[in-house]
């Protein structure tokens, strides 16, 4: 289950008191402190090749998209 279908179950159950005590305390999903798991892309919410150089926090996908914006430029590139 994915962090998004996990918070349309709980939308669901609002109006279901005891479901909802007993979903929270089978299947909530594990808070965690560290792990790849804990890194997202905050732009897409990619879980793979994450920067958080610089305090990016973004995957590497969206960071090809939006580095020129934040005035990254290609090394080698102009000679
Ligand atoms: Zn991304």
């Amino acid at each position: 289950m994915t962090a998004k279908d996990y918070r349309k179950a709980l939308k669901q159950l609002k109006n279901k008191p005891a479901s909802l005590k007993k979903f929270l305390k089978f299947n909530k999903p594990k808070k965690r402190k560290f792990g790849k798991n804990l890194k997202k892309c905050t732009r897409c919410g990619r879980r793979g090749g994450h920067i958080s150089k610089y305090g990016l926090h973004v995957c590497r996908q969206c960071f090809k998209e939006i580095a020129p914006k934040l005035g990254f430029k290609k090394y080698g590139h102009e000679v």
